[in-house]
Formats: structure tokens, C-alpha cells, sequence
């Protein structure tokens, strides 16, 4: 498909310029569903697309050149361009010059996010990378106390890059660029000189209660953020973009769908690839309850609707088997009567007496959910007191099971002590018996002349030692 795109920016606008009359516009399809996208606008830019053709470009010309005249605002002809796919370059030249804008280099950005880049190449995330590096070197961190750089690592990570992070799928070698860099921090190294890293990553993105320091887990805040997109895909039925991405690729149901479908996006092909990991896909299915308002949404045998973990197609195979509406919707299984909700099944054959026993539980589990004339189908997010997802409540429940729920509560305490950060910190790092200690710099193969406690010289000075039997410590306590 050939189409084209036009970016303008006017002098001053910041109302909505009124596009009656345009008679193009880009069909999003996957053959069935044609979706009409012909103009997004935000701020002050506004982005027409149309089939590549003289005769829209001639009608976007004489489009924005009577705009100018009726309200007086001024295009900003340095700040527009004009692009198109599929189409020669002389082409391209020819209209944007009868256009009076500059050409469109790919990609370019919108709304903060580049568009045309490739998610999965590490050049488009050199931007992204440098900017949390340069905010990081403005601070020296010998300067910083431990407590201090964590909090630094914390805010730099989950600012910056957060509008990224809830677009795109992080690819594997940045989020260990992204590790690196923080670890080297947190440490105290730069570029040259690398320190030892005491503690684990993994334990440092452990939360404060189960032992860590609370830092985000890149993957795993990355795929919280991302849960946004197959939430509001639901909720948001009706709206253009959810209009777009349903009829492209089948919406929310298309994101669970792990066969590829023809012409999907890299973008749509990485989300998916993120719900379709098994790790996530299981926290989706067993924080999201089903629940049924007049049945626009779930379908009747394949949807989890009528509680527990299984659809009626699992709980009741036989009867689906023999089902005429396999794969409907519930709202396409019956009617609105003045006494309310009526089933209408349809069936290949009559019921075998031998299956009633089986057709009485079948109904009781169908009829304990009532169907709601006046009320959509809903996903309560159970994670969340209100039942709506938040990107915060899934990056816990998806931590939530990667760490010893038995903890004896010690770093619990340690955190909820009025104390300074640094002093806490140290407290954890002795309790982790990761201090430079003369002992522990011994295992990490560090010279030393003479591993004996500075002040008895009789014991190895391990933190034990250290802290709580050295005989000459001791007396001071
Ligand atoms: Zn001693």
C-alpha cells in the first residue's frame, strides 16, 4: 500500500482546525474492517494521511491555503513536512516542493516517540541511553552516599525513559546496558575504573521488606507499563486508535493469539510477544476477573465468564461439541424479555438422557451470572482496590512471586526504622555481610598484607567479629 503523510505546524494554533470537506483519507484494514484515519492532531502539530496520489496532495494544498486565508493562521512551513510510503523518490521531491514543505526524514518524532524507528535496533534507544548517562554524571558519585545514589538510580530510571518503557518493548541489550550503567553507579565506578559490585542485581531490585534496595526490574516494570495497552484496548472499544488496532490486528484478543497474522507490526509482534510470555501471561489471567454485564464482550464457551480458572468449552467439552453457536458472544445467545435475560441455546441434536446430570450443572453454572441489560463487560484488575489496572500494582504481583514469601521480617524492621538512609543502608549491608571487610575483600581476591582485626590482631576480621566479639569492641557496646 502506498500512502502518504503530511505533518503541519501552525503559527499559534490551538484549537482544532475544522477538516470538513477532505475527501481523503487512510484506510486501516486487515480486509474486513476498514478503520478511517485521515487526520491526528495534538498541540500544535497535525498529521494528514492519504493515499499517495497528485490529486490529494493539489487537494491538501488548496485545503491548507484556504485555512490560512478563513482563519487568519499562518503555517509554519519550516516546521512542517511531508512524507509518503511506497512511492518514488522523484515522486516524493516533486510533491513536497508543490507542497512549499521539506521532506520527512524517517524516522522522525511525534509525541516524543520516533516514528518509522525499529523498536528492536539499539540505535533507537542511544537517545534514551544517553540521556539517563548524562543526568547521572552530573553527579559525582564519591560526593553521594550509598542511599543517596539509590535514590538517584531509582528516579533517573523511572523518568526518563518511562514514556519509552510504555511504548515499546525494551530490547534485551538495552535493558543491560541500562543495568550496567546503574550497577556502576550504585558502586561507586565510571567508565574506566569498575569497583566491586557487592551485592547481587538481582538482590539490589529485590523490594526494601524482602531484602533489596527497591530498584526496578527493567523487564518486569517494562512489561507492567506495557499491560496498559491490552487494559485499554478493552476498555477503551470505540475509540479511534483502539478502532485501528482492532481492525489491523484484532484488538485485545489478537494480543493473546500467538500464531503471526500477515502485516503485523513490529511494534504488535513485540507486544505480543510480551503477554504471550508464559510468566506473564499466567499473572494476567489469574489477576484479571472476568466479569459479565450484558455480554458485548466475552464469548460464551471460550471465555472465563462464570468464575473458577475455566471456560464453559473446558468445564463442559461434550456440550460444546454439540453447541450451534461456538465462538459467539454471550449477547448473541439469547434476548432482553420483559422478565429479563433468556437463554436461547442451539443444539446439533436433543440431549441423550444420559447427559441431563450433565445439562443441570451446565445451566446452574451459566444462570449464577446474572446478564445485565445496562451494563458493558467488565475486567476487574483484583490486584487494585478499585479494580482498575495500574502499571504499579502489576510490576508487584509480578514480583510478588519471584521471591521467598517466608522472610523473618528483619528487613522489614530494618526499613521502618527513623533513622537516616545511610546509617539503614549500612545496616543492610551487614546484614547481607557485604561490607569491605577484611575478610570479605580476602574472598573477593583482593591483596592484603594481613587479614587480622585491626584491634586485637588475634581473629580474621570478619563482620561477626567485627561487631559483636572482637574483645577490645566489645566494652564499647
Ligand atoms: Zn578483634
Amino acid at each position: 500500500m502506498h500512502f502518504l503523510l503530511i505533518k503541519v505546524r501552525f503559527y499559534n494554533i490551538k484549537k482544532k482546525a475544522n477538516q470538513s470537506g477532505l475527501s481523503f483519507s487512510l484506510f486501516a484494514n486487515n480486509g474486513k474492517n476498514m478503520v478511517e484515519v485521515s487526520l491526528l492532531q495534538y498541540a500544535d502539530d497535525t498529521i494528514f494521511f492519504g493515499e499517495a496520489s497528485m490529486e490529494n496532495v493539489r487537494a491538501i494544498k488548496a485545503m491548507l491555503r484556504t485555512f490560512e486565508l478563513m482563519s487568519g493562521l499562518k503555517i509554519n512551513f519550516a516546521k512542517s513536512g511531508f512524507g509518503a510510503f511506497g512511492v518514488s523518490d522523484s515522486w516524493k521531491h516533486e510533491a513536497a516542493e508543490y507542497l512549499n514543505c521539506s521532506m520527512l526524514t524517517f524516522p522522525f518524532t511525534y509525541l516524543g516517540v520516533p516514528i518509522g524507528a525499529n523498536p528492536r535496533s539499539y540505535q533507537t534507544w542511544v537517545p534514551i541511553i544517553s540521556k539517563c548517562e548524562r543526568k547521572l554524571a552530573k553527579w559525582k558519585q564519591r560526593h553521594l552516599s550509598f542511599g543517596g545514589r539509590v535514590t538517584l538510580i531509582k528516579s533517573v530510571l523511572t523518568s526518563i525513559p518511562i514514556y519509552f518503557f510504555s511504548f515499546f518493548r525494551v530490547p534485551n541489550k538495552v535493558v543491560d546496558k541500562l543495568v550496567r550503567m546503574q550497577r556502576r553507579f550504585l558502586w561507586g565506578g565510571d567508565q574506566e575504573q569498575h569497583k566491586i559490585a557487592w551485592v547481587k542485581w538481582e538482590t539490589v531490585c529485590l523490594p526494601k521488606e524482602h531484602g533489596g534496595l527497591g530498584v526496578k526490574d527493567i523487564n518486569v516494570f517494562n512489561a507492567s507499563l506495557l499491560g496498559k495497552w491490552k487494559w485499554n484496548l478493552f476498555h477503551s472499544q470505540g475509540e479511534l486508535w483502539t478502532r485501528v488496532l482492532e481492525s489491523k490486528y484484532g484488538g485485545w484478543r489478537g494480543l493473546s493469539e500467538i500464531s503471526r497474522g500477515k502485516g503485523e507490526s513490529v511494534w504488535w509482534r513485540d507486544l505480543k510477544l510480551v503477554f504471550n510470555q508464559s510468566h506473564n501471561g499466567e499473572i494476567w489471567k489469574n489477576t484479571t476477573e472476568w466479569r459479565v454485564g450484558c455480554g458485548d464482550k466475552f464469548k460464551f464457551w471460550e471465555d472465563v465468564w462464570t468464575g473458577g480458572e475455566e471456560s464453559l468449552l473446558e468445564r463442559f467439552p461434550r456440550l460444546y461439541s454439540i453447541s450451534n453457536q461456538q465462538h459467539k458472544r454471550i449477547q448473541q445467545m439469547g434476548d432482553f424479555k420483559e422478565e429479563g435475560w433468556e437463554w436461547n441455546f442451539r443444539w446439533r441434536r436433543p440431549l441423550f438422557d444420559s447427559e441431563v446430570d450433565l445439562a443441570v450443572s451446565f445451566l446452574s453454572a451459566v444462570t449464577s451470572h446474572p446478564i445485565q441489560a445496562h451494563k458493558s463487560d467488565q475486567w476487574v484488575w483484583k490486584a487494585e482496590p478499585d479494580g482498575q489496572y495500574t502499571a504499579k500494582s502489576a510490576y508487584e504481583v509480578c514480583r510478588g512471586d519471584s521471591f521467598d514469601q517466608q522472610q523473618d521480617g528483619v528487613y522489614e524492621e530494618l526499613w521502618k526504622l527513623k533513622l537516616p538512609s545511610k546509617i539503614i543502608i549500612f545496616a543492610w549491608r551487614l546484614i547481607r555481610d557485604r561490607l569491605p571487610i577484611r575478610e570479605n575483600l580476602r574472598r573477593r581476591h583482593i591483596q592484603l598484607g594481613d587479614s587480622r582485626c585491626p584491634f586485637c590482631r588475634i581473629e580474621e576480621e570478619s563482620a561477626g567479629h567485627l561487631f559483636f566479639f572482637c574483645s577490645k569492641i566489645l566494652p564499647i557496646w
